[in-house]
């Protein structure tokens, strides 16, 4: 098999703020192999490889690939897939699921599992950056059919996280979930007084207050806001240990090294009684659509927190026509064969 790829580099509509700083572009590679399409697209500061790791990770699998024969199942795909570091890894894997399942004529979701849904309902990320504005986007994401918000928060003063998730509270209404994101970018001091004081605003769920695992389970339970484990677990060597400290597991495939590897740790969570769920890494419309099929997959098992697949709208460009773009609050997957690239 041969695999191609070729670096881009998206701009965002505006700059993103998060507790890790302001995220102005998103850096990666495109990536073919056969009739599959791929993206990796590193996060450094969320565990991964570097973009220049990464570029020499996909040149070496390349070497090793082009002499192996095409995969003919999912184990062999992962077979494929040794010691490559976890954003490369998921590129090439997206690539070799996604022409396999081409090749098998099932949508991607389908080839992971036999039960996967047809819908995901998706979370809408709210970027914007002055109250007025803010209140705009929650408010046309409640009326575009978004049942769950998320906004970031931690990023300076909590009264300014107070005020903005007030906002976005009265802008969305009463019966959307409203999400928050620290990055964790609290002290355990500062997360317990946010959290209290964040409560009465009914909090779906607060993805990352802190990093530290045994924080994060003195948090869990503290207050009424459960308490979600997203780069703690993604950058933890004791993945299982997180299962004691969180309510949900965030999981972003390119930060797991892949789609497989994270359907695999969905299913561990469940059986711990953890929500898990699936959200894109800020990636383009490729590894968008692999987070939607993920999803899919695992909605097949049971309920699972709304996904944060509604990212691409961030982008002020794209890798080409989104195949998983919401529509009424939902990422329809349809029957075409794939990832759904046409
Ligand atoms: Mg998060």
């Amino acid at each position: 098999m041969k695999l191609r790829f070729a670096p881009y580099s998206l701009p965002l509509r505006s700059p993103l703020q998060t507790a890790h700083g302001a995220i102005e572009r998103r850096d990666g590679f495109q990536i073919w192999i056969g009739a599959g399409r791929g993206e990796a697209a590193p996060l450094p500061a969320f565990g991964t490889e570097s973009l220049a790791e990464c570029a020499a990770a996909l040149d070496a699998a390349g070497a090793g690939l082009a002499r192996a024969p095409a995969p003919e199942t999912v184990y062999d795909v992962e077979a494929l897939l040794d010691s490559l570091p976890p954003a490369a890894r998921f590129g090439i894997e997206l690539a070799l699921l996604d022409d396999l399942a081409r090749r098998r004529e099932l949508p991607l979701a389908r080839l992971l599992s036999k039960d996967a849904g047809w819908e995901v309902p998706a979370c809408a990320l709210l970027g914007a950056g002055d109250a007025a504005a803010l209140a705009r986007e929650a408010r046309a994401a409640a009326q575009g059919g978004f049942r769950t918000v998320k906004l970031k928060v931690a990023r300076g003063a909590l009264e300014d996280d107070l005020a903005r998730a007030a906002v976005v509270r009265d802008a969305a209404g009463p019966s959307v979930r409203l999400r928050i994101d620290a990055n964790a970018g609290w002290t355990e001091e500062q997360a317990l007084s946010a959290l209290r004081r964040l409560s009465p605003l009914g909090i779906e769920l607060c993805e990352e207050p802190v990093s530290d695992p045994r924080a994060l389970r003195r948090l869990r339970g503290a207050t009424a806001v459960p308490i979600g484990a997203d780069e703690s677990f993604a950058a933890s060597s004791h993945r299982e240990q997180l299962f004691e400290c969180a309510d949900v597991v965030v999981l972003k495939p390119s930060l797991l090294g892949g789609l497989l590897s994270a359907l695999r740790w969905a299913r561990r969570a469940r059986e711990r009684g953890i929500q898990p769920l699936v959200t894109t890494a800020l990636d383009g419309a490729i590894a968008r659509a692999g987070a939607a099929h993920l999803a899919a997959a695992i909605l097949g098992d049971g309920p699972a927190p709304d996904a944060g697949l509604a990212t691409g709208r961030l982008l002020a460009a794209d890798l080409c026509e989104d195949p998983a773009e919401p529509r009424d609050g939902r990422v329809r997957i349809g029957a075409a064969p794939g990832l759904g690239i046409p």
